[in-house]
């Protein structure tokens, strides 16, 4: 595997650490971290500090309202852990959340293709199938993005990523992602608000793609 230049920064490691990432994001740190030996250190040195604030918390009292918070987490989704054993296209998260099956490809146009993966209004996280050579339309972010690339590779403005790279958009970044020559780019991306299309075309179809 190619050396991997853009990792999680270390405060959204931090937060999936401690159970404060939406499902999305956790799943695609849960997939970096399954295939980037830089990060998954940073996550065990995150972890070993949470186990000692816990160590030094038992004479707390638990409240109340710490007792809804546990209920409510036991609620929420499973957060998604790294699997440091993964093989092939898809790491063991990805894996888990496809329930060991093929993904569910939905065309797009023009050879684009996405699976979505869940989708609520937290965020949504999907794969994304890009031909070599093709772009994914044009678009800036209400939110958060975050694209890790799981084959092949892009390119757009902000440089250029391969195998286990994650880029991070935000608000300030408007961006037109071209796939790079060779093997088609798959992509895993998790967003939490909609992505702003700038052309019509996509801006009309995107209530039915929900991206
Ligand atoms: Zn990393
Ligand atoms: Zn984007």
């Amino acid at each position: 595997m190619t050396a991997i230049k853009h990792h999680i920064p270390d405060a959204m490691i931090a937060a999936y650490a401690s159970g404060n990432l939406p499902h999305a994001f956790a799943l695609v740190v849960a997939t970096h971290v399954s295939i980037c030996d830089e990060c998954r250190a940073a996550l065990g040195a995150h972890q070993a500090v949470g186990g000692v604030l816990l160590e030094h918390s038992d004479h707390v009292d638990v409240s109340k309202s710490m007792k809804s918070d546990l209920m409510a987490m036991l609620d929420a989704p499973v957060r998604p852990e790294p699997v440091y054993d993964a093989r092939g296209v898809y790491p063991g998260p990805v894996m888990e959340a496809l329930k060991g099956k093929a993904p569910r490809w939905k065309t797009l146009g023009m050879g684009v293709k996405q699976s979505i993966l869940s989708a609520t209004d937290s965020g949504s996280v999907r794969l994304l199938f890009i031909p070599a050579g093709q772009a994914v339309p044009d678009h800036s972010h209400n939110g958060l993005e975050l694209t890790l690339v799981l084959q092949g590779s892009f390119s757009d403005e902000t440089g250029r990523f391969g195998v286990g790279d994650v880029e991070i958009g935000d608000e300030a970044l408007e961006h037109t992602p071209i796939a790079d020559a060779g093997d088609a780019c798959i992509c895993l991306a998790a967003t939490d608000a909609p992505l702003r299309f700038n052309a019509l075309m996509p801006r009309l179809l995107q209530p039915f793609f929900r991206i």
